[in-house]
């Protein structure tokens, strides 16, 4: 084989990969539970204002404004918060900042698949540990040594949510930082926000992406005690978020209303979706996001409708991996859009020939 200029981890691993994009706009897209819903408009219009000629001018390094304005929409201080390109950017600033070279790094399986590629990026030790059944979490969760803990919580991509007592069990029983990736909260019943102040090893992570329609924008932010945040700000890029996105967080978090009016119809839409999928012989996790994981009865090919979903011009996510590939996961879009995904669905699967609901079981 040829000499390779890269590090031997970074030739070993094969990279994190997104879900499609398309470049026209013609799918109805269910694939990278984005929001359906538009921004609102206070978003576009203080982005619109933003375009100036301060865009000469580096951004605020610290991002002042935007954690002061973080903080007070949370209930915490500036000085607990740290603002991100997206919170993958924060993901990575606190891999690096917490894990070297052999450190362990852990996570459940099946769950965000960006923690295994930060952990190999590293050159990390990458201990998955397996999900329940039900995606609850056996003990084995609490691996000895770990240097990092990631969860997503809700999970990603069954939807479902660990309980806030759980977690604040683990985060004592670990030793070394606990990551509660929060992308999906807003659509939620609960969240780990307040065990920021009990545990100092807690590092919460909250995302614009989903609840607040700004995927395109590139805003996360992180919230952990002061120390935890004033380490990571050794370790980010000095100007992680542009002024544009500064501009659009302040605006986002302003308008708490758009955001909720939004969330309240998506979760009216999952609700319905997950009882037609059920009606149709679906196995569906009970899902606290703004997606829905469904498992295929016996004899239905989930790659087979993910195909024929896309040629018809429809994307939802498959994942051709353990435990996940006889599932769809199938992001709530506006309720036009989830009729359309049903009534193709209706055509693909022969609902008379599946009338007992799938169970959980995954083989
Ligand atoms: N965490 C989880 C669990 C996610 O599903 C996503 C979206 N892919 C992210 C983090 C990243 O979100 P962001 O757009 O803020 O980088």
């Amino acid at each position: 084989t040829l000499l390779s200029y890269f590090r031997d981890n970074i030739e070993r691993m094969s990279g994190y990969i997104p879900g499609e994009q398309p470049k026209d706009g013609i799918y109805i897209k269910l694939n990278t539970n984005e929001n359906p819903y538009p921004p609102s408009p206070k978003v576009l219009n203080a982005v619109k204002e933003a375009v100036n000629d301060n865009l000469r001018l580096y951004p605020d390094p610290i991002v002042t404004v935007a954690r002061i304005k973080i903080a007070e929409t949370l209930g915490t201080k500036p000085e607990w918060v740290m603002a991100g390109n997206g919170s993958d950017d924060l993901l990575s600033i606190i891999i690096r900042s917490f894990a070297g070279p052999g450190d362990k790094v852990v996570f459940p399986y099946p769950s965000y698949m960006l923690y295994k590629t930060l952990a190999e990026l590293q050159d990390g030790n990458a201990c998955a540990v397996e999900f329940n059944e039900d995606y609850s979490l056996s003990d084995d969760f609490i691996v000895e040594d770990a240097k990092v803990t990631f969860i997503a919580n809700p999970n990603s991509p069954s939807g479902t949510m660990i309980p806030h007592s759980k977690i604040s069990k683990i985060a004592s029983a670990i030793d070394g930082v606990l990551v509660v990736d929060e992308a999906y909260a807003d659509f939620a019943e609960d969240n780990c926000l307040s065990l920021v102040e009990k545990h100092d090893n807690i590092l919460i992570l909250r995302t614009l992406s989903k609840s607040y329609s700004l995927a395109g924008i590139r805003l996360g932010f992180c919230i952990a005690q002061e120390p935890l945040i004033q380490g990571m700000m050794k370790v980010k890029d000095s100007y992680n978020v542009d002024r544009l996105s500064i501009a659009a967080v302040v605006a986002a978090l302003d308008d708490q209303k758009s955001m909720r009016t939004h969330v309240e119809k998506i979760k009216d839409t999952r609700n319905y979706l997950t009882k037609s999928l059920q009606d149709m012989g679906f196995f569906v996790y009970p899902s606290q996001t703004n997606f829905v994981l469904a498992r295929c009865m016996k004899g239905v090919s989930a790659h087979h409708l993910y195909q024929t979903l896309k040629s018809r011009k429809i994307l939802v996510r498959y994942f051709n991996l353990r435990r996940l590939d006889d599932c769809l996961r199938i992001t709530i879009g506006t309720r036009e859009e989830i009729d359309t995904l049903l009534k193709n669905l209706k055509e693909l699967v022969d609902t008379k020939k599946h009338t007992k609901i799938r169970d959980a079981c995954y083989h």
